[in-house]
């Protein structure tokens, strides 16, 4: 599961002017590790200019599908998603890492359930698999997607939804806002704000007839729409969300006043695919992560920031202490799960385990 395998491209399309929908050839041989859930995203690693460089993407395409497919958007500036789109041909290959996270509900066939789902810019991926995943899956339940884009030529996945909304008659409402196209009402124009949510849910969204709400884009636009459903009444547990966020700004841990009791030293076990490793480390200089991996150690991460949640793994024994997590839910840190790169030990002895989902 911590390993990356390369994968050939089957194709690359271009989806909007910068953004590319990547198709990935999955060998029969790997058709089992590469297993995924709707909403789950991959990790893609490259070596650009001497670097190793790795980005989470997410899943685009239907479990039902049998196709393993993302889209990266070129941000200005960007190191992987410039290469991406500059670089990435159909026949090359690519290293990724099999599918994670937990931005899904379980599905029933017998379910009879409304979602609604809040999506801005590239924060349509998740969102693209979960709903055609959930719409094949349930045949009695409905959607309603609020999607947020400039205007309508950089509306990713524009003819795929509407072919989703002529497939499943009645059962997928779709509602544009644009910030920077005029449309007919005005409610359809701006951003997606905290107002604007409100707005829609007293004209189109009964708030009270859902069971789950997706919300996936920048982290401003979270924090609004889920803080706008949690003043409207819908519960914690119902909204679920996914931060594509690299516009966090990194940050330095601050080491801790004073350690509690104890050695300062901390004896490591790390469980990966099965082997035990161990090693010493200093409990609040670095995180368990990099001084794993400073030991030699295949831990798998991404984003080193507390965003992605490729480094999640779970304490055994021992306490750490988490600098930012902006991935996991309180249930998985009730369950003891942590981001290994926000980690820091503080007990003298640590048994971290990244083979649990659970
Ligand atoms: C779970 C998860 C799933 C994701 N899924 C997708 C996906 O399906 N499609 C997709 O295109 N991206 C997705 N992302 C974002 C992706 O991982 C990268 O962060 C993004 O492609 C930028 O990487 P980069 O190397 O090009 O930019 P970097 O070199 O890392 O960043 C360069 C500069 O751009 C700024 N920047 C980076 N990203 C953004 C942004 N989104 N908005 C504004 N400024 C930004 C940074 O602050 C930095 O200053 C996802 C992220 C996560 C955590």
């Amino acid at each position: 599961m911590s390993k990356f395998h390369p994968l050939p491209i089957a194709s690359v399309q271009h989806e909007t002017r910068d953004t590319i929908v990547v198709t990935f050839a999955v060998p029969p041989a790997l058709k089992e590790s590469f297993h995924f859930t709707q909403g789950q995203h991959l990790t893609l690693r490259a070596m650009i200019d001497g670097e190793d460089v790795r980005r989470s993407y997410s899943i685009c395409s239907a479990v039902q599908d049998d196709a393993l497919r993302v889209a990266i958007k070129k941000i200005q500036g960007g190191v992987f998603s410039s290469w991406a789109n500059t670089e990435l041909q159909a026949g090359m290959s690519l290293d990724v890492m099999p599918a994670m996270g937990h931005f899904n509900v379980p599905l029933s066939v017998e379910h009879q359930k409304n979602y609604l789902g809040f999506a801005a810019g590239s924060g349509i991926t998740p969102l693209y698999s979960i709903i055609k995943t959930t719409l094949l899956a349930e045949p009695l339940s409905s959607f309603t997607l609020v999607y947020g884009n400039r205007a309508s030529s950089t509306v990713i996945f524009r003819e795929a939804l509407a072919d989703l909304k002529d497939q499943f008659m009645g059962r997928l409402s779709l509602i544009y806002v644009m910030s920077r196209e005029q449309q007919d009402a005005d409610l359809f124009n701006g951003r997606i704000t905290a107002d604007k949510c409100k707005e829609l849910c007293k004209k189109w969204i009964s708030l009270d007839d859902i069971d789950t709400a997706f919300i996936c884009g920048p982290e401003q636009m979270m924090r609004e729409v889920a803080g706008a459903l949690a003043e409207q009444g819908m519960q914690k547990e119902k909204i679920k969300i996914e931060l594509f966020a690299a516009s966090i700004p990194s940050h330095s841990h601050k080491p801790r006043a004073a350690l509690a009791e104890g050695n300062q030293q901390c004896e490591v076990t790390v469980v990966v695919d099965g082997r035990h490793l161990s090693f010493s480390m200093e409990k609040d200089k670095e995180s368990v992560l990099d001084a794993g991996l400073r030991q030699g150690i295949e831990m798998r991460y991404a984003c080193k920031g507390g965003v992605c949640s490729t480094c999640r793994c779970k304490v055994i024994e021992g306490k750490v202490d988490m600098d930012a997590n902006y991935a996991l839910e309180d249930y998985e840190i009730a369950r003891g799960f942590v981001l290994s790169c926000q980690a820091y030990p503080s007990s003298d002895t640590l048994l971290i385990d990244f083979d649990q989902d659970n």
